[in-house]
C-alpha cells in the first residue's frame, strides 16, 4: 500500500535528468514547490554511483508557505490533549513498524549503509515515536509551597513552530528524533532532511499522511542548506531550531539567528571521539576480544559515518603493538569492502574529502596498517563510493588527521604511557561529543570517565542509548541536550505561577 502510494506521488522531473523527482509534504499534501524559480538537485546511489532521483531545492517563498501552514496548525495542535497527541505518535510508530522493511531498503540504497544497519536505524525511528508517545502521558511538572503563597508551580506550554534540520548519515533516525518530541510536546514543524539523502523523509511524509496526522503539524521541505535551510532557520515565524549537522553549519545558524534572542537553539554538531584502551582491558582473552570488537565497531560501524564514532584510538604502551596487530586482523576480516559489514560512503563529494585525508596521510608518512588511497572518482563514473577501512599509526598529535572530523572509515592509533596522558590526549580536541573507555578497573572507570570532556562516555560499550538520558556535546560538538525531559526543555516554554493563599 505504501509502495503504491509512493509511486503514485512521485512526480515527473522537470529537467528530465533523473527518472523521478521527490515532492515536499506540506499541509498534508505531497507536492512539488510552486515557485517557477525552483531548481532541482540530483541524488546518486552511493553503492553504484548511479542517478537515483532528484529533489526540489525549495525556494524561500515556498519555505515561508510551509511555515505558515505549520503556524495555523499550531493553533489547534498546541491545544490538543496529551492523550490525543500520544495516540497520533503511537499510530505513526505502528505504521513505521508495518513498513519497516520498505524504509530500511530505501535507506540503505539512498545512504550507502548496509541493510542490516538500516534496519537498526528504522527500529530506532520506531522507538523515537513510541518513546515520546509514552513519555507525554506521564509528563509531570513541579509544584511546591513558597513563603506567602499557597502554591507555586511550573506551567509549560508548547514553544511554537520549529525548524528541524538533519544530516545525511542517519537520515530517518535523526529526523524522527526531532519530529517525535516536537509534536509530542505540542509544537508543529517544518523539517528539512539533507539534500544528499531525502528519500526516507519523503516516505515519512506519505506515512504521516496515511497515519492521519492533522495537515500542517509536520511539513517536510526538501532542498539544500544555503537556500532552503537558511530561509527556514532565519524566518521570524520560527520559534526554535533543532539542528544536527556539522559545526560550521551550527555556527552559521547561530550567526543567522543571533538577533532573534527568543529562538530556542539545539545544536548537535560534529565529533572526533577518543577510544581509550588500558592494558587491563587486554589482560585476558575474553576482555581482549571485547576491547577489540568494541573499538572496531565504534570506529567502522556505518563506514565511520556516525557522529559518535571513535576515530582516535589511544592504547596503553605496554599493549600497544599486540593491540594494533590484533585490531588490524579483526578489522580486515570483518570490515573490508565485500565482507558485508560496511557500506559505501554517502556521496562523491564526501568520498573525495576522505580521499584527500588519505593523501595527506601519505604526505605525512603515516603508516597504513590497513587501507590505501583509493582511486580518484569523477562525476558520472558509475562506480560506487567505496573506501577500505583504514588504520593509521605514527600520526603526529598536531596532524589534521588527529584533529579534523574525517567522518569516514579512517582511524588513528596512538600509544600513551600514563592515565593522565590518556586523559590529556583524549581532551586535546575542539570537539567533545563522545568517548569510549575500555578498562576492567572499576575505580578508573569513574575517575577517567568523569574527566573526559564529552557529553557521552561509554565504558566497555558503545552506542548504547536510553532515550530519556541527555544527549548532546561539549565544546564545539554542540549546545543543548535532547532526550526525555531535556527534549521537553527544547520544545516548551516554562513560566512560574505563584497563587495567593
Ligand atoms: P551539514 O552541516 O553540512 O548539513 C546538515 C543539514 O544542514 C543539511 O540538511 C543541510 O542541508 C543543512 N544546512 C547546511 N547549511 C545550512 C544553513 N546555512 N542553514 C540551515 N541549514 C543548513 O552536515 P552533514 O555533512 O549533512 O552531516 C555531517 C555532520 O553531522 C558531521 O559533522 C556529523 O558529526 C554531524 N552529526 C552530528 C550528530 C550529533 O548528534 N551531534 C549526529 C549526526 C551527525
Amino acid at each position: 500500500d505504501t509502495i503504491d502510494k509512493a509511486t503514485t506521488f512521485i512526480q515527473p522531473m522537470p529537467s528530465q535528468s533523473a527518472p523521478i523527482a521527490l515532492p515536499n509534504y506540506v499541509a498534508g499534501e505531497l507536492r512539488l514547490p510552486s515557485s517557477p524559480s525552483t531548481t532541482y538537485i540530483d541524488s546518486f546511489e552511493p553503492k553504484t554511483g548511479r542517478l537515483l532521483y532528484s529533489l526540489p531545492c525549495t525556494q524561500p517563498n515556498d519555505v515561508e508557505e510551509a511555515i505558515q501552514h505549520a503556524r495555523s496548525a499550531f493553533r489547534t495542535w498546541s491545544k490538543t490533549s496529551r492523550s490525543e497527541r500520544s495516540r497520533h505518535l503511537r499510530r505513526v510508530s505502528d505504521l513505521l513498524q508495518e513498513h519497516r522493511e520498505l524504509f530500511a531498503v530505501w535507506e540503505s540504497i539512498d545512504q550507502g549503509k548496509t541493510l542490516e544497519r538500516a534496519r537498526i536505524e528504522v527500529d530506532r525511528a520506531i522507538s523515537n515515536f513510541s518513546y515520546f508517545s509514552t513519555y507525554i502521558l506521564h509528563e509531570q511538572t513541579a509544584a511546591r509551597m513558597a513563603d506567602g503563597v499557597a502554591l507555586t508551580y511550573e506551567h509549560r506550554s508548547p514553544a511554537g513552530v520549529f525548524a528541524l534540520i538533519s544530516p545525511w548519515n542517519m537520515p530517518l533516525y535523526l529526523l524522527t528524533w526531532k519530529i517525535a518530541p516536537c509534536i509530542a510536546f505540542g509544537c508543529t514543524a517544518v523539517a528539512k532532511p539533507s539534500e544528499i539523502t531525502s528519500m526516507s523523509a519523503y516516505l515519512l511524509g506519505i506515512l504521516l499522511q496515511k497515519a492521519g496526522l492533522p495537515p500542517g503539524v509536520v511539513n517536510i521541505v526538501l532542498g539544500d542548506g544555503a537556500t532552503t535551510g537558511a530561509a527556514l532557520v532565519a524566518s521570524p515565524l520560527i520559534e526554535g531550531v533543532s539542528f544536527t549537522g556539522g559545526t560550521a553549519t551550527g555556527i552559521a545558524i547561530r550567526r543567522a539567528t543571533a538577533h532573534q534572542i527568543r529562538k530556542h537553539l539545539s545544536l548537535e554538531l560534529g565529533g572526533k571521539n577518543p577510544t581509550l584502551i588500558f592494558a587491563d582491558a587486554m589482560a585476558d582473552a575474553s576482555t581482549r576480544k571485547h576491547a577489540i570488537r568494541t573499538a572496531a565497531s565504534a570506529a567502522f560501524e556505518n563506514q565511520g559515518e556516525i557522529c559518535l564514532c571513535g576515530s582516535r584510538i589511544y592504547v596503553e604502551r605496554s599493549v600497544y603493538e599486540p593491540f594494533v596487530d590484533a585490531f588490524t586482523l579483526y578489522v580486515r576480516d570483518k570490515y573490508s569492502v565485500g565482507k558485508g559489514s560496511m557500506g559505501a560512503v554517502a556521496s562523491l563529494q564526501h568520498y573525495n574529502k576522505i580521499r584527500g585525508y588519505l593523501q595527506l596521510a601519505v604526505e605525512e608518512n603515516a603508516t597504513f596498517r590497513l587501507g590505501a588511497v583509493p582511486p580518484m572518482l569523477r562525476e558520472n563514473s558509475n562506480q560506487g563510493y567505496w573506501i577500505e577501512p583504514t588504520i593509521l599509526t605514527d600520526v603526529a598529535p598536531a596532524s589534521a588527521l588527529q584533529k579534523d572530523e574525517i567522518f569516514g572509515p579512517v582511524v588513528t592509533i596512538t600509544p600513551f604511557d600514563t592515565e593522565e596522558e590518556a586523559i590529556r590526549l583524549a581532551n586535546a580536541s575542539e570537539y567533545g561529543l563522545a568517548a569510549v573507555l575500555l578498562t576492567t578497573d572499576g575505580a578508573r572507570m569513574r575517575r577517567v570517565g568523569e574527566q573526559i570532556e564529552a557529553g557521552l562516555v561509554w565504558v566497555n560499550c558503545w552506542l548504547v542509548r536510553e532515550l530519556g538520558t541527555p544527549f548532546g556535546g561539549m565544546k564545539n560538538s554542540g549546545t543543548g541536550r535532547e532526550g526525555g525531559e531535556y527534549s521537553r526543555d527544547v520544545f516548551t516554554v516554562v513560566r512560574t505561577l505563584h497563587l495567593p493563599a
